[in-house]
């Protein structure tokens, strides 16, 4: 099989060191040494998200930790909020509702950012509304919203906030204490640095409040048992533990670097990443105020077809990258930048890029 250069919003590429961590022999994972592995990773993951608040680790995609911050802090007829900017949101609606949930679905424009103010709205008309579900990183639009605002506004109203961080958590700020987010998740395969496999869920001291009174069904999930067993200094079941391995390591190397370093990456590469786009005469998706750091979207030019792009990347260069979902699909082309990206995987995506709309514009000259 071909290796293949990742820009694609997760799985993203994973340094050396992690790859080597992940290839360590399996060990006893109801032995001291996995104990020691789950409690410093875990310390380590807390130092990273500067966080007081519990944190665990699931065996699952990012999906897993959206639905355990849903069924272990909600009951069915629970009235929840969900302001959505794309389809991340929407799923994580959709998920509230499969677990009978009462959802009030807004969906705002594509391309935008979350509007504070709709949410305080809703706050303020509605006063049975008990939770409100945001996703930060609007990985499909590329869309970073204001959560200190919003943060503020739910927390003004006193309710939870659950948070889908997947693709923010890890490469730029989510002041998880300080803004007083309840529910932060989060998955591995993103700025994490890791293959896919752990999902990780941050619960607040409120969030535990609510997990009391919640009635949902759960049983994998379940994070009065993830408590249980990691007071223990274990998981429920059975952990993937090379993705263990991997993590700690990957933690590791981001706290060696600063993560106010790791943000500041971040902010710089994804800046000239849409600078080198823009240059390349492409329209974002997103609105420079609310670009994200992660995930760069750029609407198909009108002379060119979107497969046709997709497919010179590929075959041309080795580069896949992330194709629009749901109605965007067709319509936008996603960079996926985030984890262990420096100039040099910015400044490649960007030439390849030029050479195939170029290559793709003569071949289309050459046919007319
Ligand atoms: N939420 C966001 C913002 C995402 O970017 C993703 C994955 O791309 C998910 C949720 C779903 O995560 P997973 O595919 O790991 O289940």
């Amino acid at each position: 099989m071909k290796i293949m250069k990742l820009y694609i919003p997760g799985p993203t590429r994973c340094p050396p060191e992690v790859m080597w961590a992940f290839a360590r022999p399996q060990i006893n994972h109801r032995g001291e040494e996995f104990s020691g592995l789950l409690r410093g990773a875990t310390e380590k993951f807390k130092q990273a998200c500067v966080t007081q608040n519990d944190v665990f680790f699931l065996g699952s995609s990012g999906t897993g930790a959206m639905e355990a911050a849903i069924v272990n802090f909600l009951s069915p007829q629970d009235l929840v909020l969900s302001v959505s900017v794309g389809y991340f949101g929407d799923k994580f609606a959709d998920l509230a509702r499969i677990f009978g949930a009462k959802v009030i679905h807004i969906p705002e424009p594509r391309g935008s950012a979350i509007d504070p103010s709709a949410i305080e709205f809703e706050l303020h008309c509605n006063s049975k509304i008990k939770a409100v579900l945001v996703v930060h990183n609007e990985t499909s639009t590329g869309v970073a919203s204001d959560l200190e605002s919003i943060a503020r506004v739910v927390k003004g109203f006193d309710r939870l906030l659950i948070v889908d961080a997947m693709s923010s958590l890890g490469a730029m700020p989510v002041k998880i204490d300080e803004w007083g987010l309840d529910v932060v998740v989060s998955a591995s395969q993103k700025a994490w640095m890791c293959p896919p496999g752990l999902s990780m869920i941050i619960v607040s001291k409120k969030a535990w409040e609510a997990h009391g009174s919640a009635k949902m069904p759960r049983g994998y999930f379940d994070l009065a048992k993830a408590k249980r067993a990691f007071e223990e200094g274990y998981t429920p079941c059975t952990p993937p533990i090379a993705n263990f391995f991997a993590l700690d390591a990957a933690l590791d190397l981001m706290l060696k670097e600063g993560m106010e370093n790791v943000f500041e990456r971040h902010r710089r590469l994804s800046k000239k990443i849409r600078d080198g786009l823009r240059t390349l005469g492409l329209n974002l998706v997103a609105p420079e105020e609310c670009a994200s750091r992660t995930v760069t979207p750029f609407w198909i030019p009108k002379d060119i077809r979107e497969e046709k792009l997709v497919e010179i990347l590929k075959t041309d260069h080795d580069i896949v990258v992330g194709r629009g979902l749901g109605e965007l699909a067709g319509k936008i082309i996603r960079i996926g930048h985030m984890g262990w990206v420096d100039d040099a995987y910015v400044d490649e995506v960007l030439d390849c890029l030029h050479r195939s709309l170029d290559k793709l514009r003569q071949v289309s000259r050459c046919c007319s």
